[in-house]
């Protein structure tokens, strides 16, 4: 089947300036932790969205000067030569493809905290960061704008010699240009404050700057055009759509190529929205306006994955392409699949945030809960679309448990070429925890995790799913299967044991009738009472998300945490606000840095975390949200009885996702995938070797691409 016709606008080329974009499909900057000090990790993460069909694939934020260094996060940089020669890799690698390759020219102004280099920094008005504490900068005289402007332009010489066609001056998210046009950080009174036009004249200056030295690149502005109403952002004083976000748009639109527009400030769950509080194409209401106000090509963004959403957006004269970051993340084949027809194989993003997380966390790698493979096309060699066949596709195989991990698993191994695998699961239909916790309110997109795995091992693998069938451990010496994978998940504890108290809550039994845990109440259907205290003692979303369903399910909800708002990794998945928002709305009473330490007789007893001191909750039931246990009991068995294991005929076993260690449903797809691909080595429990960007004395480039192989742990004994 190709694909519909309807779907062509989408490879139609269009021209940039001096360039031609091939299709419609752009991958907007984001992080994904290589920066430009791990070239390899660049080059293959961002070659294989240029490979996937992206017509446009840019670096993330790409810092221009030594001042604008917001380590511990990882930007990528174009300070110096060795920048230069780093990245033009990646620009190597996406031209290989016939992608453009972009870069998003960035001064961090006073969000520069500096910690790396330690280089005060320079900003349009001396104000405090409202994001990064402790963070400030000089306010620039006339010559130091000039000088500033001469350090841009100086970068975006450097990015054309490493090899970029698409130069992208950043003008918000706490850039120099954007603290120039923004009221808020504004607050000159010479020619470069006041005004609008004296706040535009920064980078008016800098786009002309640039146009006299670069003809042969497209230049083009990356712009929220709406810092969006309090809470959310800088309400009156910030910049309005259909206000200065439009005249800015019109302001300096003879000087760009195309405009890269989305929205929001520093507070960036608004723009990379969460699945659980956004539609796909939710920024429309304000990116829709940009358009109207320019003659060139504009890009938006909004968790595309689905092309009739797309075709909409560009036919609708909202946008001409189609932006993405996430989507790009989850399938960097997404434009190719829709291009060939092969929409039931698109891997749409659950719009999770956890790749957002990881980069709010310092750090690479990214991680993906959909694509395992992101992140690892270069030091593991993995390709989100191709597996390594296996030289023995008759090996019998089973995988207990279709969660997240098991499905993966599975599908890996028939991708693989194994074609006497068999996924077994206890219940009557696959997916695991997801098929209540997708369920949950808000958590729908996150099915997708379990239906597009479902939907390739029925349609491109010999893989058997069977159902209703919990193995005990006599099935499982009878299965008849040389190597069996557990993946049979884990459950929410039942005593209150977690990180905080290192041991039970007194008092908290989930067989009594008043304390309840998530399964038991949203699977088993055990009843609350009117008043119902949440426990959470866990950092992510379930403890809130089990207080915002009670309370909808019309129960008067006490949640308490230790936290400072709801679970602390909500802030990292940018969640926190709007969740918190939800909680309030529906009355819920949000007792915060509290632990209980016991649950008795309708009272339970919490402990200021900071004080010390005590209170009393009274409640009809507890909902008890601590920590996740391993259903690892078979896999231990077994392990522990290596004579009933040769007499079955059973020559390993393998225990993956949460049975092995509860965590995100990314890291039990990541379990899964890591099995299945390294399933022939010789000890595929343990990690193979992989490739670790960083100095090795007296190495030559062969070294580091041999690093896996020379390099690896050796015992020393
Ligand atoms: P993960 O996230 O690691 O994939 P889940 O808890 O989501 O873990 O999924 C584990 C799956 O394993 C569940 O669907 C569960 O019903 C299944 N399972 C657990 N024990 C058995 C068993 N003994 N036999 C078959 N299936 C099992
Ligand atoms: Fe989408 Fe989640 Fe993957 Fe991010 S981690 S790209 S939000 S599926």
């Amino acid at each position: 089947m190709g694909r519909e016709k309807r779907h062509d606008i989408l490879f139609e080329p269009i021209k940039l300036g001096p360039k031609v974009l091939k299709n419609r499909f752009w991958q907007v900057p984001h992080c994904n932790g290589a920066g430009s000090d791990k070239p390899g990790m660049q080059a293959s993460f961002r070659g294989m969205k240029a490979e996937g069909g992206w017509g446009a694939v840019f670096t993330e934020v790409c810092f221009i000067t030594h001042d604008s260094d917001i380590h511990p996060w990882v930007g990528s940089k174009i300070i110096d030569e060795g920048d230069v020669r780093n990245l033009s890799l990646m620009c190597d690698s996406i031209h290989a493809h016939g992608g453009l390759a972009g870069v998003e020219l960035t001064h961090a102004t006073s969000f520069g905290f500096n910690a790396e280099t330690r280089e005060p920094t320079r900003a349009a008005s001396q104000i405090p960061h409202e994001f990064e504490p402790m963070a400030s900068a000089r306010a620039m005289t006339i010559k130091e704008i000039r000088q500033i402007q001469r350090e841009h332009v100086d970068a975006a010489l450097r990015a054309r010699a490493a090899g970029f066609d698409l130069l992208t001056v950043y003008v918000g998210l706490s850039t120099i240009p954007q603290h120039f046009l923004y009221r808020t950080h504004n607050k000159r009174t010479d020619e470069y404050g006041g005004s609008f036009e004296n706040r535009c004249r920064f980078t008016r200056e800098l786009l002309e700057m640039m146009r006299e030295e670069i003809d042969d690149c497209a230049i083009g502005i990356r712009f929220p055009i709406d810092t969006l109403p309090e809470p959310f952002g800088h309400g009156d004083l910030g910049i309005k759509a259909e206000d200065e976000g439009v005249a800015f748009i019109k302001a300096m639109d003879d000087l760009v190529d195309y405009w890269d527009i989305n929205i929001g400030t520093l507070n960036w769950g608004e723009d990379a929205g969460s699945s659980r509080f956004f539609d796909s194409n939710h920024q429309a209401l304000y990116t829709q306006h940009a358009k109207k106000a320019s003659k060139k090509p504009v890009i938006n963004v909004g968790r595309f994955t689905d092309p009739e959403v797309m075709i909409k957006a560009i036919n609708s004269g909202q946008c001409d392409i189609i932006g993405a970051a996430r989507p790009s993340i989850a399938d960097p084949f997404l434009p190719k699949k829709i291009e060939e027809g092969l929409y039931n194989d698109i891997r749409e993003c659950i719009g999770c945030n956890i790749c957002v997380s990881r980069w709010e966390k310092g750090g690479p790698p990214i991680w993906c809960t959909q694509n395992p493979t992101s992140g690892e096309e270069y030091r593991r060699g993995w390709h989100p679309e191709k597996y390594v066949p296996t030289d023995n596709p008759d090996l019998p195989i089973v995988v207990v448990g279709a969660g997240p991990a098991g499905l993966e698993c599975a599908m890996t191994l028939g991708l693989r070429g194994y074609n006497t695998v068999h996924l077994i699961e206890a219940e009557a239909e696959i997916g695991g925890h997801l098929r209540w916790v997708s369920k949950l309110p808000g958590f729908g997109a996150w099915k997708r995790v379990i239906d597009w795995r479902e939907t390739q091992i029925r349609t491109k693998t010999n893989v058997q799913i069977i159902l209703n069938n919990r193995l005990n451990y006599q099935d499982i010496l009878e299965c008849g299967a040389e190597r069996i994978v557990f993946a049979t998940g884990s459950n929410w504890d039942e005593t209150g044991m977690s990180s905080l108290l290192h041991d039970d809550i007194a008092g908290a039994n989930a067989s009594k009738p008043e304390i309840c845990t998530p399964e038991q109440y949203c699977v088993h259907g055990k009843k609350l009472g009117k008043r119902v205290l949440v426990i959470d003692n866990d950092p992510y979303y379930m403890g809130s998300a089990m207080a915002q369903l009670i309370a909808e399910n019309g129960h008067e909800v006490t949640y308490a945490t230790y936290g400072d708002t709801v679970g602390p990794y909500l802030r990292l998945v940018l969640e926190e606000q709007r969740m918190l928002m939800r909680l309030m709305e529906l009355g819920v009473t949000t007792i915060n840095h509290h632990i209980a330490v016991a649950v008795e007789n309708g009272n339970a007893t919490l402990v200021d975390i900071w004080k010390g001191e005590e209170m009393t909750v009274e409640y009809d039931s507890v909902m008890l949200v601590t920590h996740k246990t391993s259903n690892c009991d078979l896999y231990d068995q077994l392990q522990g009885s290596p004579d009933d294991m040769s007499n079955a005929g059973i020559k390993s076993i393998h225990l993956i996702g949460d049975a092995h260690t509860p965590s995100v449903i990314a890291q039990a797809t990541f379990s899964g995938t890591r099995l299945a691909r390294e399933f022939d080595s010789d000890n595929p429990d343990q990690h193979k070797p992989f490739i670790r960007e960083r100095r090795l004395l007296n190495a030559t480039e062969k070294d580091y691409q041999l690093d896996a192989e020379t390099l690896l742990v050796k015992p020393y004994h």
